[in-house]
């Protein structure tokens, strides 16, 4: 029961494809999306047998990616060599994904290593033979170069990993709080109907859970930073808001872990009340 997610998803002209080497919810797992010919994220490495399995239903002609990180670059190269598909990924993605970037050890085990791979840029809008049209929305905090990905036609958005959670627990020492929560109101802006998350698949009441979590790191950031002007240390602060490091943090060498949400709050400062 904790290893191999392989679920199939459809909502509507939209397909999913659930994957994950363990099973252990939404940190592990990850949903590749296929409109038409189109395919939003190359997903893990280390599913490359099942992504095979689902792109060989169907002709896939481009593969929009969002970000470079390893769970939705991991199959680029191979979707090139295998459909001839054209690869797009924001131009700040692209050094990354052909040169390769730092991986830790815990994300080779969820994940896999990627090969490089030679993309293109995404255009800001373009349409594709199916007729969708696609936005380029800028989403860093998470990553540098993340987008999310709009079609407002069919009212979709696919939101990388700008959402995951209403109520996030753990962060990275390069997550960027203060760019996240501009990218959360920026999407918030757009009139979409669905969301669409990497690791969580469809979300119900997407815009809800969107502003819920804009709502709640607005107030952990408050909290964390009157604790730090009350003297508090990271830890203490820590703790005290989210609870003791667990798990995850283990697992991960702390590298995503409870004191670097904090930490993301405290270098974000307070903000507006
Ligand atoms: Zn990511």
């Amino acid at each position: 029961m904790f290893w191999n997610v392989h679920e199939r998803l459809r909502m509507g002209p939209l397909e999913g494809l659930k994957v994950g080497r363990f099973n252990f919810g939404v940190n592990t797992s990850f949903v590749l999306y296929r409109a038409g010919s189109t395919l939003i994220e190359a997903g893990p490495a280390n599913r490359w047998s099942q992504v095979r399995q689902f792109v060989r239903e169907r002709q896939v002609q481009t593969v929009l990616l969002t970000h470079h990180h390893e769970d939705h670059s991991g199959n680029a190269a191979h979707l090139q060599e295998l459909c001839q598909a054209r690869v797009l990924a924001p131009a700040l993605s692209l050094p990354l994904l052909s040169q390769g970037f730092p991986i830790q050890f815990y994300r080779r085990q969820v994940w896999g290593v990627p090969r490089p791979v030679v993309a293109q840029p995404l255009p800001e809008r373009w349409e594709d033979p199916e007729g969708h049209r696609w936005q380029v929305v800028p989403a860093p905090g998470h990553a540098d170069d993340m987008v999310c990905l709009y079609e407002a036609s069919q009212g979709w958005l696919f939101s990388a990993d700008l959402y995951v959670a209403s109520r996030v627990r753990y962060g990275r020492l390069e997550d960027r709080l203060d760019l996240e929560m501009s990218s959360l109101r920026r999407v918030l802006q757009l009139p979409f109907e669905h969301l669409f998350c990497s690791h969580r698949g469809p979300v119900p009441r997407g815009r809800q859970a969107i502003q819920a979590k804009l709502d709640y790191l607005t107030a952990l950031r408050q909290q964390a930073c009157q604790l730090h002007q009350a003297g508090r240390t990271l830890s203490q602060i820590t703790r005290q808001l989210l609870g003791h490091e667990d798990h995850v943090s283990f697992l991960s060498g702390f590298h995503f872990c409870k004191s670097h949400l904090i930490r993301a709050c405290l270098v974000a400062g307070p903000g507006q009340a």
